[in-house]
């Protein structure tokens, strides 16, 4: 198994090595650890807290950036062993990092793919967030919340004491954009201004969750932008060769993609291209209507015709 390290950002700021950079704020004055996020499973949150107790610190708090299991898979081990752990998150992301089976309610179709939970683990967040830029006092630190939804309607990032944003999904790693094509994103437009926002705060670096520390993003900002602007020309291309039905779609841009055939990717896909249609459909690129019990998405402006 990769050896896991805690990397240092700035001051007390840090953050996990691996494909995860879960964030991580010492609080010397009473050795406590502030998480941000929890790691996508036990294994890694048992491997960070055996990184923290070894430096003579406890977890004291988590604060969830959103609801996606990659953000809060370690929260049930830690509950566990720290029966007065607080956990934060916002007033949107609770009940689904409560009751994950939530999520099977929606979306489309593709959630008959995903397996019926065997074990239901409680998961309790003590803290709700208001979903407002503030700020929040653990263990004496303040630390600024500042909404950054677009990835996912309830995402939160976390200033710390040093002037870091931990930023969570809002802008992914170069090494992520190199290897896919496609961003998670549910929300374009909140996607952009959350870029925008980004850019303008006046904080010294940031760590993101794929993609770890830096301190310049306008590089990956502009990226970002092109590669989604990119992404709807593709989606908007599809329909105007034809009208059709939204499965439809979602099998074209998976061939487009030539992105393989397996139920995870299918979902995320799925999901992807909901959110590029939304938007193609808010810009009013794209019109859809429901004809002999098919829902069929078609470009505007063309006299709607049978498929
Ligand atoms: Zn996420």
């Amino acid at each position: 198994m990769l050896k896991l390290e805690l990397l240092q950002a700035i001051g007390s700021s840090y953050y996990l090595s691996g494909k995860l950079s879960v964030g991580v704020y010492l609080n010397e004055a009473n050795r406590t650890a502030v998480l941000i996020d929890s790691g996508p499973n036990a294994g890694i949150a048992k491997a960070l807290d055996r990184l923290l107790r070894n430096m003579g610190y406890r977890v004291s708090a988590i604060i969830n950036t959103h609801a996606h299991v990659q953000q809060y898979g370690g929260n049930h081990y830690l509950q566990e062993n720290y029966p007065d752990l607080r956990v934060y998150s916002s007033e949107l992301s609770a009940p689904f990092i409560q009751y994950p089976w939530l999520s099977h309610s929606y979306g489309a179709a593709e959630t008959l793919l995903l397996e019926e939970e065997k074990v239901k683990r409680q998961v309790v967040v003590t803290d709700i967030i208001s979903y407002e830029d503030g700020a929040i006092q653990i263990d004496g630190a303040t630390f600024a919340i500042v909404t950054l939804p677009g990835h996912s309607p309830d995402m939160i990032g976390v200033i710390t004491p040093d002037n870091i944003l931990y930023g969570s999904d809002a802008l992914f790693g170069k090494q992520t954009l190199l290897r896919q094509k496609l961003l998670y994103y549910s929300d374009i437009k909140g996607a952009r201004a959350t870029f925008n926002k980004l850019s303008a705060s006046a904080v010294s670096s940031y760590v993101f969750n794929h993609g770890g520390y830096c301190t310049d993003i306008s590089e990956l900002v502009h990226d970002h932008l092109e590669r989604l602007e990119q992404c709807l020309q593709d989606v908007e291309a599809i329909i105007r060769a034809n009208a059709m039905t939204y499965e439809q779609i979602v099998k074209e841009v998976l061939l487009h993609y030539e992105i393989e055939d397996n139920s995870t990717a299918y979902m995320a896909i799925s999901s992807i291209v909901r959110a590029l249609l939304s938007e193609l459909k808010r810009t009013k690129k794209i019109d859809c209507f429901v004809e002999k019990g098919q829902l069929v998405i078609e470009q505007s402006n063309v006299a709607p015709r049978t498929i």
